[in-house]
């Protein structure tokens, strides 16, 4: 197995201005493995209720996922609710209940603890802290996200998973709030001193911007005509920038580029139908067809002689 994931995996209610859906399958864990089966071999761990449904787990086995760490204890599936009503790229949050996550014990197979990629995807920072503490050795390469909430009041054990991770994605609200630095790349700087070497700021229909000790990066959004649900759109970012990263196998700069516009086609998929619904059914034409149309949106050819600016 290539990546190990640690998140949420829920039952979500979600109210967006294209509609309302109760109880719809999400959660971080699951959009991000969802994106990453696409290009490689993921491992979850993580933790549901006893009304957590069969076909779920067997859509999570449909794609060839490693469900042996989600564990099934009494008790309801995490829940967590939100709106997208005044901000279409910002979650307001309306309810979050831990349920059996509030008292998860993580323990990883000999097999889980030995992935060479993990992603801390968000949950709270010690359960994420726990699991980068049982691998085996230190993988190549750890990521992890957080959110809002976990800044708000987990913020010490927040700032020591920072300081052990290699590439931290982050809303660019949440940049801002958990630097206090208005301005992002002022944010940025701020978080590369704090221990990871890239950061990864997403910034919902502006596309994510990455910042790395030697480079910068801008990804841009998919210019869809519709948004019907952003929820886990920077999950499924992450799944497709982690799974393309793991599967290739190649970390430098030109890859992390190429991750980037990986993971933006990935985020311009989940955000087009309500929950799971479109990232769950892709077919690789589709998603090398909007790979295709990422390259198309990004190239442009200086021509020669002063890189073919007029300068008088
Ligand atoms: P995002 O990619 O940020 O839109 O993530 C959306 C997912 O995050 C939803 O499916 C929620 O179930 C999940 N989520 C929301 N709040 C939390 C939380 N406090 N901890 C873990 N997962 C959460």
């Amino acid at each position: 197995m290539k990546i190990l994931v640690v998140g949420s995996v829920a039952y979500d209610t979600v109210e967006t201005p294209e509609g309302r859906h109760e109880s719809q399958l999400g959660g971080s864990a699951s959009y991000f493995s969802i994106a990453a089966s696409h290009f490689t071999e993921v491992g979850m761990v993580g933790v549901v209720g006893r009304d957590f449904q069969d076909q779920d787990l067997r859509m999570y086995e449909g794609h060839g996922i490693d469900i042996s760490g989600l564990k099934i204890v009494d008790g309801k599936t995490f829940r967590w609710s939100g709106d997208y009503l005044q901000d279409i790229n910002t979650a307001v949050t309306h309810e979050t209940q831990l349920n059996v996550f509030a008292d998860f014990e993580p323990s990883l197979t000999e097999h889980h603890a030995a992935a060479p990629f993990l992603f801390l995807a968000n949950i709270e920072p010690s359960l994420q802290l726990r699991v980068l503490d049982a691998m085996s050795e230190r993988p190549q390469l750890v990521a992890c996200d957080t959110m809002n909430l976990w800044i708000d009041i987990a913020r010490p054990q927040l700032s020591e998973l920072i300081s052990k991770v290699d590439i931290l994605t982050i809303n660019e609200g949440e940049a801002r709030q958990f630097t206090d630095e208005q301005h992002l790349p002022t944010a940025a700087s701020a978080l590369l001193l704090s221990g990871p070497s890239t950061v990864v700021i997403k910034r919902g229909e502006y596309g994510a911007a990455l910042f790395s000790e030697n480079f910068n990066f801008a990804a841009p959004a998919y210019p869809l005509a519709k948004v019907v649900d952003p929820t886990g759109a920077g999950d499924s970012f992450a799944g497709g920038f982690m799974g393309y990263i793991a599967a290739t196998g190649d970390t430098t700069e030109e890859g992390l580029r190429r991750g980037a516009i990986v993971g933006s086609t990935m985020a311009s998929f989940a955000v087009e139908a309500f929950g799971l619904d479109r990232i769950r059914n892709l077919t690789p034409a589709d998603i090398e067809e909007r790979f295709k149309a990422f390259v198309e949106l990004t190239r442009f050819e200086p021509i020669s002689g002063n890189n073919g600016l007029p300068l008088r």
